[in-house]
C-alpha cells in the first residue's frame, strides 16, 4: 500500500478580521477581566489590538497602567477570567459575524488533498475556540495551530503553526498566512511564509497595499481565486 500524499501547501488562518468580525463582543469581558485581576481600569487606554498577540496586548496594558506583579501570573489569571466571561457572553452577543466566503474556502481547503489547514492567531487558544465554535468552524482545525496566548511575538505563533503542520499533517512545502493586517505579513515573512491579506478587518485595502504581502483581496468570497493564489487551483 502506498502512503497518502503529504500536503505541500500549509494554509495558516488568522481569526479576527479574517474569518470572524467580533464587533464589540470582547470589549466588556476584556476590560472587566483586566480590572478584576489587576485592580486597574484601562478603559480609555490606547493600545494597538489589530494584528497583535494577546500576550503583547496584556503586557502593554500592564506597563501603561503601572500594575505591579508577576507578568506570567497576571497573564494566566487574566486569561482564565477573560475566557470565562467570553464563554458566558459570546454566543448570545449580537455583534459577532462570520465573514463572507470563509466557510466555502475552509471547505475547499479541507477537501483538497494537497492542502493542510491550521490556525495562526494572536488569540488565546480558549477564546479562539469559543469564537470558532459559535460559527461551527472549530472542526476545520482539529490540530489547532499557533496562538498568541502562548507566543508574544506573532512570528513565533506562525512558526508554531508550521510545526503543527509538519507534526500533525506531514506537511512539507510552502506556507501561506491569510490575515488582515500588515503585522500578519511581517510575521509570515519572518517565519518563512507567504501572505494573502484581506480588507475585511480594521485596515482598508489601500493601506494594506503598503504591506509587504504577496496578494491583497477585498475579501474571501471568490474561493476559486483564493485557491489559485495559494497554488491549489
Ligand atoms: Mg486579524
Amino acid at each position: 500500500m502506498s502512503e497518502p500524499p503529504k500536503p505541500r501547501v500549509l494554509v495558516i488562518m488568522d481569526v479576527d478580521g479574517t474569518m470572524i468580525k467580533n464587533g464589540d463582543a470582547l470589549r466588556v469581558p476584556f476590560y472587566q477581566a483586566f480590572e478584576e485581576v489587576t485592580g486597574a481600569n484601562i478603559r480609555g487606554v490606547k493600545v494597538n489590538f489589530a494584528g497583535n498577540t494577546d500576550r503583547a496586548i496584556i503586557r502593554q496594558f500592564i506597563e501603561v497602567s503601572g500594575v505591579n506583579g508577576d507578568y506570567e501570573d497576571l497573564l494566566a489569571r487574566f486569561a482564565d477570567r477573560f475566557c470565562e466571561l467570553v464563554d458566558g457572553s459570546y454566543d448570545s452577543h449580537p455583534s459577532p459575524r462570520l465573514l463572507p466566503g470563509v466557510r466555502d474556502l475552509l471547505e475547499a481547503l479541507r477537501q483538497h488533498p494537497e492542502a493542510a489547514l491550521v490556525l495562526g492567531t494572536g488569540n488565546i487558544r480558549r477564546s479562539c475556540e469559543i469564537k470558532l465554535r459559535r460559527f461551527e468552524l472549530l472542526d476545520y482545525f482539529p490540530h489547532g495551530g499557533g496562538f498568541g496566548g502562548d507566543h508574544e511575538v506573532r512570528a513565533d505563533a506562525i512558526r508554531a503553526a508550521m510545526e503543527v503542520g509538519r507534526e500533525a499533517y506531514g506537511w512539507d512545502g510552502e506556507a501561506w498566512v491569510i490575515g488582515d493586517t500588515p503585522n500578519d505579513a511581517i510575521a509570515a515573512h519572518d517565519a518563512g511564509a507567504r501572505t494573502l491579506l484581506v480588507a475585511t478587518g480594521m485596515i482598508r485595502k489601500e493601506n494594506l497595499e503598503y504591506a509587504d504581502a504577496e496578494h491583497v483581496l477585498d475579501d474571501l468570497t471568490d474561493t476559486a481565486r483564493v485557491m489559485e493564489i495559494l497554488g491549489l487551483a
